[in-house]
């Protein structure tokens, strides 16, 4: 997808990015090491995305208050920190969240970025998580921390969630990356609770259609997948490092393999 994006627009015999895989006791040696050998920026990923905040000299407002990040950039002897995949998901909604109902499913580390994102910006927020404890620490420690999260956040318990009227559900947790698993059956949620008017956001990418996904168009409701979220976080990472805001749609054919 970076190369993709790179290559259509002129740079690629400047610039290329590639995977380096580091085991977590070598992730801070091996990264301070890394704009020695002419890198720029690193995308960050599990579980390396709190390593990498803490490695920064510098940090974006929403890599400090998400207390993750998946963007390092290189310059000057620093590195900075950002978080690409709260405004990758703003950037993928079709209309701003503000004054909506949102519910998100999972208290993981893309559940704390997209709550953080969707009550940044006045969303009134809902938070159901398998491990309940987990949904409660995540609203309270967003709701002490950020300075930007504007909306009310709260956690749900599943009896709750079912009963709910939201405009946007988001699929935060992993149901779904297999395809034997129902995320009717795994999460508080009814196929009726899909239709027109509401987002239905997932964050899995599984290379096909999700059954959430699939659902949620069969009766008429917005849908914003994984690979859409996948893509507007990638260009983001790839404009701050370049200055250059790149092909959505050549990123997006690279992601899914078309
Ligand atoms: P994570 O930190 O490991 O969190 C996993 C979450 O899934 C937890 O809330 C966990 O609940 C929940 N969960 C797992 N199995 C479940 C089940 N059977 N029923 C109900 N809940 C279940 O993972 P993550 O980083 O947040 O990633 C979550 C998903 O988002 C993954 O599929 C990942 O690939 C995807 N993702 C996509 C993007 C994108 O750009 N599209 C970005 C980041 C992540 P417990 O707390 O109870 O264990």
């Amino acid at each position: 997808m970076q190369n993709a994006a790179i290559a259509a627009l002129g740079l690629a015999d400047e610039w290329s990015y590639e995977a380096i895989e580091m085991p977590p006791a070598d992730f801070a040696e091996l990264t301070v090491a890394l704009p020695a050998k002419g890198f720029v920026g690193a995308n960050v990923t599990l579980p390396h995305k709190e390593a990498a905040l803490a490695l920064a000299g510098e940090a974006s407002a929403a890599a400090t208050e998400i207390g993750a990040a998946n963007t390092l950039s290189f310059f000057g002897g620093q590195i900075r920190a950002d978080n690409t995949d709260a405004p990758g998901l703003l950037a993928a909604l079709p209309e701003a969240p503000a004054g909506k109902r949102a519910l998100v499913l999972g208290a993981g580390g893309s559940a704390r970025a997209v709550a953080w994102a969707l009550a940044g910006q006045g969303a009134r927020t809902d938070i159901w998580n398998r491990t309940a404890e987990r949904a409660e620490e995540l609203a309270g420690s967003l709701a002490a921390t950020s300075a930007g999260v504007a909306g009310p956040l709260s956690a749900v318990t599943a009896d709750q969630a079912r009963a709910g009227r939201y405009d946007v559900i988001a699929n935060c947790t992993t149901v779904g990356m297999s395809e034997s698993e129902d995320p009717f059956g795994e999460l508080p949620l009814d196929p009726e609770a899909l239709g027109p008017g509401v987002l239905a956001v997932d964050l899995v990418y599984a290379g096909r259609e999700t059954a959430l996904i699939a659902e949620a168009r069969a009766r008429g409701a917005g849908v914003v997948e994984g690979l859409d979220v996948l893509v507007h976080q990638g260009a983001q990472a790839l404009r701050i490092w370049t200055g250059i805001d790149p092909p959505l749609d050549v990123m997006r054919d690279a992601a899914a393999g078309t």
